[in-house]
Formats: C-alpha cells, structure tokens, sequence
C-alpha cells in the first residue's frame, strides 16, 4: 500500500515531541534492549500543547509545579543544521533526487502507538477513523525539515484493518496511562524512580482469578524499598 510516507524525509517525527505509554516504553526496552534513560524523557507542557487530550500529565518532586508529558527524546539531525529529530529516526543523505533527504523509522516494528496510529483518529462515536487533516508544518520554526507530508493522505491509503486497531489498543494504553499517572501525581516522587514505578506497575498487570476479586485499582509500589532490596 502507497502512502505520502515513501521518500518523505519524516517531517514528523522531527516536528513533534512524541508521547509514549508505560506499554511504549517497556516494548521498546524488551525488542531492542535498552534502558529508558537511552530514549525516553519528560517535556515540560506547561500550556498543554504536547499533551493535548490525549496523553497525561506527570509532576516530580523537584518541579512540582510543572506538569510534563513522558515522550522520546530528540537529537540534532545530522544533515539539517540546528534541526532536532527523533532519536530513533535514520536519516539519508541529502541528494539532487531527494534534497531533505530520506528518513526511516529505526524501530518500525517496535514504534509508539502514537506513531502507527498519525495522521488518525477515531470519529466521535469510536466507530469509523478518521483522516486528519494536516497541517503544512508541524513546528513555528521556518525549516524546511518541520514540513510535514509532501502531499495529501487519501482514504485508500490506510490500511481499514490495522487502523482501527492500532487506535483502539492506543486509546487503550493511553486510558491505562491516565490511570497510573493519576496514582503517580498523588504523592510525586523524583524522575530518578519513574521507570522503576513503571516496571512495577506493568509488571502486576496481569493477576489471577482470585487476585481480581480484590479492588481493581493501581497498586502504588513502594518504589524505594523495591530499590534497596535490588
Ligand atoms: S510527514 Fe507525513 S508523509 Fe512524511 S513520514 Fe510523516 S506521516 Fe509520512
Ligand atoms: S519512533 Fe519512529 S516513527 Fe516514531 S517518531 Fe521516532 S522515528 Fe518516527
């Protein structure tokens, strides 16, 4: 299947500060053997604009008036001077053809849900998805990198099976992500103990039949004693 995807150069994924859930991070860690201080981050969204509605607000103890939204990092670009993209994305050589160059995502099978699921989004009854329509340029800034898709998307250039299920497991990972945020922002602790709270939150997701007559709410692990234990 075509789509404007093939030689763009991935305005994209330098445009936007991507967020990413509990679920994202622990995928990427698994498939590709790294540790969330390699790609993952917290960006200060104090008017909300990365979150939007769609991903949480995190607090931390050393910042507790800031809200911050988890997402992957940013690196300069190696051929677009004073440009940043995703740490992920691999950018080819700029040439007479392509002069932005080509870009690939270097984790495909393993991207965010945010990423399998851009450019979009379920109708307001959940029932149909809906193309969005996009924007020239994902950022302010003049650059010819911040572009986004060089040509229109068209309805037959989504896939209407995996579209949809990539939105509903992300509406779902995001709702779970709420859920845990707001456990989180009751009693804010340092950035330095999130990924253990995440790995421990993740790991008692799936419980027995007798565990699920308890109280189905978010355990709050006592991330420090977990730590000097370890
Ligand atoms: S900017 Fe548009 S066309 Fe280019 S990679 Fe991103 S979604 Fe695809
Ligand atoms: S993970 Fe891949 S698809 Fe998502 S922003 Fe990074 S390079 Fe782009």
């Amino acid at each position: 299947m075509s789509s404007p995807c093939d030689n763009c150069h991935a305005g994209c994924c330098r445009s936007f500060a991507v967020p990413v859930t509990g679920a994202d991070i622990l995928r990427i860690e698994r498939d590709l053997d790294l540790a969330f201080w390699d790609f993952a981050c917290r960006w200060a969204d104090p008017d909300g604009k990365i979150a939007r509605k769609y991903a949480p607000h995190f607090y931390f103890e050393d910042e507790p008036s800031t809200p911050f939204v988890i997402c992957l990092s940013h690196q300069p670009s190696r051929f677009h001077k004073g440009t940043s993209k995703c740490r992920f994305l691999v950018e080819g050589q700029p040439d007479d053809e392509n002069p932005m160059g080509q870009a690939r995502c270097g984790i495909y099978n393993s991207r965010p849900m945010a990423c399998r699921c851009f450019p979009t989004k379920f109708n307001s009854t959940g029932e149909l998805t809906v193309l969005h329509d996009v924007p020239t340029r994902g950022r302010k800034e003049t650059h010819p990198a911040y572009e986004l898709c060089p040509r229109n998307w068209t309805v037959d250039e989504v896939d209407p099976i995996s579209a949809p299920q990539d939105l509903t497991v992300a509406k779902f990972e995001m709702n779970f992500f709420h859920s845990l945020a707001s456990v989180w922002n009751r009693a804010p602790r340092s950035f330095e103990v999130f990924p253990d709270f995440l790995k421990l939150v993740y790991s008692r997701r799936v419980v027995s039949e007798v565990d699920e007559l308890e109280p189905k709410t978010i355990p709050l692990p006592n991330v420090d004693q977990q730590r000097k234990a370890a």
